[in-house]
């Protein structure tokens, strides 16, 4: 039995992430691209643009007139920090519900986004690291943090990325401060005149490095008495984002409200 597929507006459709997106919904039968939206190459195809047959969907760099032409359900953005914000709120008041990967979310932008989702009741789900690898990375990083008092976290990103610290090194060290019996003590605050050690994250601090080459990695360090513990894990290829991407849009029209991290829907 054929179901009438999930329409789809990606923003920054002509991005390094949102081409993968794009390939990924042409290659799947229940979902269908109803618009592309970015800064760039507007009027080409957005199958072209992202290395698949044309696909019959031009890219436009209007959001607003995008979803009152294509009327998509969903929108998955992979924009820029300093553009997301106005994206969201443009579908929200439009009621299409939203995917969120881009970073660079603060806390009081997630509260935002969370009023706006219940003044027009409709869905969103943000996850800083829609790699399955990295959400185990960071479930681990937790469960390790309620049995080691020290912890710092280095993250490792392609030197084109604009936010720093990044937004999964951010989550993670909220998770592992916020699990339940954690021993990870808050040491935000604390004079500190030694030289500039990255930047701590309520008490934990994260080093960023920015280089080419790089696309997304991050490590969680543990020190304890006479032992160290390391999680990591490499995004090698941006197709690590993928199927968190799918399944979220498969699965935000069911939520309600705003929905932090993959690992909510996994
Ligand atoms: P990118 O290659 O710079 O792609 C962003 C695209 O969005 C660019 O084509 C950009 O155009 C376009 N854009 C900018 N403003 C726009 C607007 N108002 N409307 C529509 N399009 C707009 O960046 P990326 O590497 O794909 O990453 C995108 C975001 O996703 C970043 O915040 C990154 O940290 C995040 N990310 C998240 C995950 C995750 O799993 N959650 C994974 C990887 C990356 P211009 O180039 O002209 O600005």
């Amino acid at each position: 039995m054929s179901t009438t597929p999930i329409s789809v507006v990606v923003t920054g459709a002509c991005g390094k992430v949102g081409r993968h997106v794009v390939r990924a919904i042409a290659g799947e039968e229940d979902l269908r691209l109803a618009a592309a939206v970015d800064r760039k190459r507007v009027g080409q195809d957005a199958g072209a643009v992202a290395g698949v047959s044309p696909l019959g969907v031009a890219v436009t760099d209007s959001l607003g007139a995008a979803i009152d032409s294509a009327k998509p359900q969903v929108m998955v953005d992979f924009t820029t920090p300093g553009a997301v914000k106005d994206n969201i709120r443009t579908a929200l008041r439009k009621r299409v519900a939203c995917v969120v990967g881009t970073t660079g979310l603060t806390a009081a932008d997630l509260a935002d986004l969370g009023a706006l989702c219940r003044e027009h009741q409709t869905p969103a789900l943000v996850a800083p690291n829609f790699a399955i690898g990295a959400v185990l990375m960071m479930e681990f990083a937790a469960q390790a943090a309620r049995h080691f008092s020290a912890a710092e976290i280095i993250e490792l990103h392609h030197d084109q990325k604009l936010d720093a610290p990044s937004g999964t090194a951010l989550r993670t060290a909220e998770m592992m401060r916020h699990v339940e019996g954690s021993l990870l003590a808050d040491e935000s605050g604390k004079p500190d005149d030694r030289a500039p050690r990255g930047q701590a994250a309520g008490g934990i601090r994260i080093h960023a490095v920015r280089l080419p080459g790089l696309v997304a990695h991050q490590e969680v360090i543990f020190g304890g008495l006479g032992q160290t513990l390391t999680i990591r894990h490499d995004s090698i290829s941006r197709d690590s984002f993928v199927p968190g991407v799918l399944l979220a849009v498969r699965t935000v029209l069911s939520l309600q409200g705003l929905t932090v991290g993959l690992e909510r829907i996994l």
